[in-house]
């Protein structure tokens, strides 16, 4: 079993961004600029926010925090955007999701300009991915593309079956490894809360990306021996012992699925970082 190290794979593509600014600047060239939206204060949000906050500073590029109220209308929040939008000194524009249950989504991922759009979440970057044309690529299934390219895993030809079909994720990334690419050219089967014989499908699969959001949901007897699994789940389960009073877990259950595995990703250390080094590259 080899571990898909995201941690160590993002700071590759990190440093060569890094490179990237300070040539930028050496021609004369503006600073990249992140803006990123936060509204309320839910803490795994918050927690995400300051991380792609963190990771500008680390490589140089800039970015701006915009703090929102939870209670703040729907229109404030639109104009906001708007003034991101016309902003000549922002680059990148990203609204940290999930917002209020009075906002949205569809309304606020419609509102940002496609140009500005590094989350790759407006219908018209959505559509130029399905077509295999250049665009802002969701960044999480971006990143998982990208692991497997740092790890030059050759998935041609093999049997690509995904566990959950959210926009953000699932659904994206059955696009990216069934097209004409490499990694990619894989058969996919696109899994979900309706799928008869779940444990069927899984045990058939060569990868195995699992997004559903339920801590350990996939088990040792669900998967096949020399499987590559890509575990994108992040869940906060209550643990008394840490000083944060959680620990994170993945949608797969490491210690019995590890060792079937030919290449495993961790929870943390694994997609979470790439999902990030994904959004720096298209900032
Ligand atoms: P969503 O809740 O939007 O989607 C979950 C999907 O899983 C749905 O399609 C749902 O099916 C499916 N599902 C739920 N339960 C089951 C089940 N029992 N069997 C089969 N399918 C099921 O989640 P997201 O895609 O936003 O996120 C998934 C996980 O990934 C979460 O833990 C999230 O925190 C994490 N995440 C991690 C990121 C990272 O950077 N590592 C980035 C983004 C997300 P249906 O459509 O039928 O309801």
């Amino acid at each position: 079993m080899q571990l898909l190290d995201g941690q160590l794979a993002s700071l590759t593509i990190k440093d060569s961004l890094t490179l990237k600014v300070a040539q930028l600047l050496a021609e004369g060239k503006k600073t990249p600029h992140l803006a990123a939206v936060l509204v309320g204060n839910n803490g795994a949000s918050e927690t995400y926010v300051g991380a792609k906050v963190r990771t500008c500073s680390e490589i140089g590029y800039r970015s701006t925090l915009v703090r929102l109220e939870e209670t703040i209308s729907e229109n404030k929040l639109l104009n906001v955007i708007e003034e991101l939008n016309n902003d000549m000194e922002v680059d990148g524009i990203l609204v940290q999701l999930p917002l209020p249950k009075h906002i949205s989504d569809e309304k606020v991922i419609n509102a940002v300009h496609p140009d500005k759009d590094v989350d790759g979440f407006h219908p018209i970057n959505v559509g130029k991915m399905v077509q295999g044309l250049p665009t802002f690529i969701p960044a999480t299934p971006h990143g998982i593309i990208l692991l497997l390219e740092h790890y030059k895993i050759d998935t041609r030809g093999m049997h690509a079956v995904i566990v959950g079909r959210s926009n953000i994720v699932g659904k994206p990334m059955s696009i990216l490894l069934s097209s004409n690419a490499n990694p990619g050219n894989c058969t996919v089967t696109l899994c979900h809360s309706q799928t008869r014989d779940l444990k069927g499908y899984c045990r058939q699969a060569d990868i195995l990306v699992a997004a559903l959001g339920k801590p350990e949901f996939v088990t040792g007897d669900m998967v096949k021996e020399g499987v590559i699994i890509i575990d994108v789940g992040i869940t906060r389960v209550a643990d008394p012992t840490r000083k944060s009073g959680f620990a994170l877990k993945g949608d797969v259950n490491f210690a019995e699925v590890a060792p079937k595995s030919a290449y495993i990703t961790p929870v943390p250390r694994g997609v979470g970082p790439m999902t990030i080094a994904a959004l720096m590259k298209h900032t």
